[in-house]
Order: structure tokens, then C-alpha cells, then sequence
């Protein structure tokens, strides 16, 4: 069974500007809104969080250390 329907604004979630269920993918990394002039680029969304990157290495660098302290411990 091959859904040939356009699934529209289906799972998305309302549109911050307007607030009415009107977001639509334009195509894979654009979305914009049917019921105002919203549009946003996800693509550029994706690239922009730096920030969760060096949280991520913060994160790993303290699995490191807690993982040296419980070998101390643990020898
Ligand atoms: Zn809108």
C-alpha cells in the first residue's frame, strides 16, 4: 500500500507565529505556514547548536573521570 497522499501538516506542531496548525514541510529542510507568512529553515537549525557540542564533550570528559575514579576506588 503506497501512501500517495501529502501528509500535510500531520505531527507537526502548531505554528509559533500565528498559533493555528498550519506548518507544512516544503520540502526536506524547509517549513513554512499555510494560514500566515511563517517560514523557517530547518537545515540551518541543525547546524547552529555548537553549544551541545561541547556540552556533549563536558559530558564525556566527566564519564572519563568518573570512570578513572571508580577504577581507583575499586583497585
Ligand atoms: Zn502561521
Amino acid at each position: 500500500m503506497k501512501a500517495d497522499f501529502q501528509p500535510l501538516s500531520y505531527g507537526m506542531p502548531n505554528c509559533p507565529a500565528c498559533e493555528k496548525h498550519g506548518l507544512v514541510l516544503t520540502d526536506k529542510n524547509h517549513v513554512a505556514c499555510i494560514l500566515c507568512d511563517y517560514k523557517r529553515d530547518l537545515s540551518k537549525d541543525i547546524n547552529k547548536p555548537k553549544k551541545n557540542d561541547s556540552d556533549g564533550s563536558w559530558f564525556i570528559f566527566l564519564l572519563i573521570v568518573g570512570f578513572v575514579l571508580f577504577v581507583m576506588i575499586s583497585s
